[in-house]
């Protein structure tokens, strides 16, 4: 009998589905185009950020990747599946930013709610996320402030023990010690089971050191897509005097004037030229050069122009 080579975990995540694939994705709401023409890969087992201006379309590709939105064009594969089947649903969780909860349960009758409906739900990480944040189990939830009641939906979301995370500004009303202590328990569990994390965020200093993916969405288009260090090593962020001449128009991403210096972001790993000295940005300095300059390298006309055009 033949018996094949056992596979090395680096092999295993390579032969996986990705946790994400999107192929000319579009969602359009009454004649609008909220995301169009987005093509992406999250591969599994990653923490992707998904980063953009209010309004970009995050919310809409979060809901397309719980199944909750339908696409108007184009697809997105979840694990390889392209449809929204109840195997899948079992290993997606998803934590919208209106957290519904039924109100009049407790903390208690949520979480075992959360076991009931859930074959695979682990009580000690549900218990442990609610105990972090001093929740009494007999408090009503809708009692809670929105930072308790984020928490009750997160400690639903992981005790779910799903394969996918989706977390749609999951910790905008978290005080920073409650969000700093949640996002330390949210990666040693997806460190642990291996978990995808797909989280969008405002707050960029949340996503530094936590991210290895980032998703950038500016006017319902991907802007940029990859593998975070991918992206970074791709970029430099120049500091010169003010009157060094503007990098060429193709690489530059941000220029900006400030006093006697000037700072610009530009898409290249090629050293600087001229009076220019450069280093890799850090993923603020990137992403804030990319929300300040939404033109950049695009059309000027909006998403909904140019579809009408
Ligand atoms: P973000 O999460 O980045 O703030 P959204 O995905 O919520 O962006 O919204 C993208 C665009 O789609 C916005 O112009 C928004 O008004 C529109 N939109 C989102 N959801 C709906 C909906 N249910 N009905 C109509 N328009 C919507």
């Amino acid at each position: 009998m033949n018996i094949p080579p056992a596979e090395t975990p680096l092999e295993a995540a390579a032969a996986e589905p990705a946790a994400l694939e999107a192929t000319g994705l579009g969602k359009q709401y009454k004649g609008e185009w909220a995301l169009r023409g987005c093509d992406f890969t999250v591969p599994a087992g990653r923490i992707c950020g998904v980063v953009g201006p209010n309004g970009a379309g995050k919310s809409t590709l979060l809901g397309l990747a719980a199944r909750l939105v339908a696409p108007t064009e184009g697809g997105l594969r979840v694990f390889g599946e392209p449809g929204a089947t109840a195997e899948l649903r079992a290993r997606v969780s998803y934590v919208a930013q209106d957290k519904p909860l039924y109100p009049g349960f407790t903390v208690a009758e949520t979480l075992r709610m959360g076991r009931e409906l859930n074959p695979a739900w682990d009580d000690e990480v549900s218990h442990r996320i609610v105990e972090q944040g001093e929740l009494r189990m007999r408090a009503r939830i809708g009692s809670l402030s929105g930072g308790q009641r984020t928490r009750v939906s997160l400690a639903l979301a992981l005790g779910k023990t799903p394969d996918l995370l989706l977390l749609d500004e999951p910790m905008a009303d978290l005080d920073p010690l409650a969000r700093h202590q949640l996002m330390g328990t949210l990666m040693a569990e997806a460190a642990d089971r291996g978990t995808t994390i797909v989280l969008s965020s405002h707050i960029l200093p949340e996503l530094d050191g936590v991210i290895d993916h980032l998703l950038l969405v500016q006017r319902g288009r991907i802007r940029l897509a990859g593998d975070l260090d991918d992206i970074l090593d791709g970029h430099r962020l120049l500091t010169g005097p003010a009157e060094a001449p503007a990098p060429p128009a193709d690489v530059l991403v941000e220029r900006r004037v400030g006093g006697r210096r000037a700072t610009a972001l530009v898409r290249t790993d090629a050293p600087p030229d001229g009076p220019w000295e450069g280093e890799r940005p850090s993923l603020e300095d990137l992403l804030l050069g990319y929300l300040r300059s939404p033109a950049a390298g695009q059309p000027s006309a909006t998403l909904n122009d140019e579809a009408a055009a």
